[in-house]
């Protein structure tokens, strides 16, 4: 799966705030590294965030519910990790599949990483996608007209998860 742009075009029904599809300033080499900054050049959707890692939405998402969970060190491939580093960014990727079945009850959930642009790869730091499934998801606007139709604003989202964030704070002890 690609990284950014799944679709040619997406329908936000309803309307989409206009900042998120606002232009990344040149000056910005890492788009993840600027949100871990808290950057606000960047927009950030954030579900959690500690020291080491942050959960995020996809603002191109796949589809309804698309996260994102991100170490906050620049690494792109999972051979930069140290032990401990791979074992806690994966216990926060089983914790995000709990909060996403608790939350969205998706029919299945798509876990995937691209490592190197020939792979979709389009941020080239490492970040792991939780992507829900749901029954009937591809209707006629997704199959002829690849356009994605969102039934719901990428805020309602972000609220709908933090409102049960407690699933991931102990991901890691
Ligand atoms: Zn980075």
């Amino acid at each position: 799966m690609s990284d950014t742009h799944p679709y040619e075009t997406y329908l936000w029904s309803p309307e989409r705030k206009k900042y998120e599809v606002a232009e990344i300033p040149e000056d910005i080499d890492c788009v993840f590294c600027a949100q871990a900054k808290g950057d606000e050049r960047v927009t950030k959707l954030s579900v959690f965030e500690d020291d080491f890692l942050m959960v995020i939405l996809n603002i191109f998402p796949y589809n309804t519910g698309h996260l994102m969970v991100v170490p906050k060190k620049h690494v792109n491939s999972l051979t930069e990790l140290e032990d401990e580093e791979r074992d806690r960014l994966f216990a926060m990727v089983q914790k995000v599949e709990e909060l996403q079945r608790k939350v969205r009850d998706p029919a299945g959930i798509n876990v995937g990483i691209n490592l190197g642009e020939a792979a979709g790869e389009s941020i080239p730091h490492l970040h792991v996608q939780l992507v829900p499934i749901y029954e009937k998801d591809r209707g006629f606007m997704e199959t002829a007209l690849d356009t994605k139709v969102m039934k719901e604003t990428l805020e309602d989202t972000q609220e709908g998860y933090i409102e049960k964030k407690d699933v991931l704070e102990d991901y890691w002890t």
